[in-house]
């Protein structure tokens, strides 16, 4: 299954907000019956059950495929499932504006390709959800932190910023590393495609729209976090929508679509920590359940209910979801693949859709097509401080 289509299903089947003034788009509302009307149903089901017998079982076979009042596999987050090319538009405009200290380069380029878009978004936008005008970033500073001459960042030293992107809030400045080797927003570009700097930097910008819209707890660096995340759902909507100049994004399967940036966040997760393996998280930035129900609100909802986002809504949205995809400790928990894992997996498809041909299995290594041999499992972007709001001018892991 797709994975934001899954995450979609999986979210729906979660403890949803109650009715506000904020209807999430694209959901179908499905009010929960009450026992009586149930006791009716099954009555009601019977009675059809004897008709069908008094008639001779003439049951009417309909037209067409079934599908789920739950989940509506041909959107998402109420958007028609779109393929397509991702990344820049062709037909973009060149990027405009300066980032301080570039070096001129492709990432700096992309950077600012990618500022200019999400301000020109929440321009527009932060007026409709916060009744004032939108105080643009003051600066963009690029760095290197292998060069010995780069500026300070944020106040601190670059090599605690190395490998990160951030948004500094005394400076009202978004800072990324531009190092093509260890740079945040090349290795996602490297592992989840074109739009992963964009998100990165929509995240960033996240953090400016919070300070100056004063959300709640914003010193609470998990609410801080998670509204960042909700607000870049906000823009990534606007660009699967088709409403950017500059980029585009699927919610299909086409390569680097919204799945691939999905799949980024939850690479960027948290560790996990557990009674038997605790670790130590002093600025928590979410499990990757967390960071992806984080953007889907933004995405589905729009940026009022990100405004909404605080410590009560996250344990709200969390529900009885395992806090880590891979926590052996939990039944909820997402299995270890192994080989005996894969042959359950393969044994019970086989039963359920009994193909003419069943494919075999096999965890050995192989080349494709005569090709060289590739993990389908990236390495994990280095995470140190990732996607940070400092404060008070110190970086803030
Ligand atoms: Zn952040």
């Amino acid at each position: 299954m797709r994975l934001s289509r899954a995450l979609d299903a999986a979210r729906r089947d979660t403890p949803s907000k109650q009715p506000t003034a904020h209807i999430p788009r694209g959901f179908d509302q499905m009010p929960q019956p009450s026992w009586q009307v149930w006791r009716l149903l099954r009555r009601f089901g019977v009675l059809c059950t004897v008709l069908l017998i008094v008639a001779g079982c003439n049951a009417t076979v309909l037209a067409g495929h079934p599908r789920s009042m739950r989940y509506d596999p041909e959107r998402v987050g109420g958007l028609e499932v779109s393929a397509g090319p991702n990344g820049p538009r062709p037909t973009s405009p060149p990027p405009s504006g300066t980032a301080e200290n570039t070096d001129g380069g492709a990432i700096d380029r992309m950077a600012l390709l990618a500022i200019n878009d999400i301000e020109m978004f929440w321009k527009e936008q932060f007026p409709k959800t916060f009744g004032a005008p939108l105080r643009p970033v003051d600066e963009l500073l690029s760095f290197d932190p292998a060069d010995p001459f780069s500026p300070r960042i944020c106040g601190a030293s670059p090599e605690e910023f190395a490998s990160n992107a951030a948004y500094c809030v005394d400076s009202n400045s978004i800072v990324w590393d531009r190092s093509a080797e260890t740079g945040m927003l090349s290795t996602g570009s490297r592992y989840f495609g074109p739009m992963a700097p964009v998100g990165i930097l929509a995240h960033e910008f996240g953090h400016a729209i919070q300070h100056q819209a004063d959300l709640p707890e914003i010193d609470d660096t998990l609410v801080s976090e998670q509204q960042a995340d909700c607000l870049a759902g906000v823009y990534l909507r606007w660009v699967a929508e088709g409403q950017s100049p500059r980029f585009m994004l699927s919610t299909g399967d086409s390569p680097y679509g919204l799945n691939y940036l999905l799949a980024g966040m939850l690479a960027l997760r948290d560790p996990l920590s557990t009674p038997g393996n605790p670790v130590l998280i002093p600025n928590p930035h979410g499990s990757g359940l967390d960071r992806v129900g984080a953007l889907q609100v933004g995405f589905e909802q729009g940026a009022d209910s990100c405004a909404q986002t605080d410590a009560a809504e996250i344990r709200k949205r969390r529900g009885d979801l395992p806090k880590a995809l891979f926590n052996p400790l939990s039944q909820n928990s997402d299995m270890t693949v192994d080989e005996d894992t894969l042959n359950s997996l393969t044994e019970v498809l086989q039963q359920i859709f009994h193909p003419s041909q069943p494919p075999s299995l096999t965890t050995e290594s192989a080349t494709c097509n005569g090709g060289s041999t590739r993990s389908a499992v990236p390495r994990q972007p280095r995470r140190s401080g990732v996607s940070c709001s400092s404060s008070a001018g110190a970086p803030a892991s």
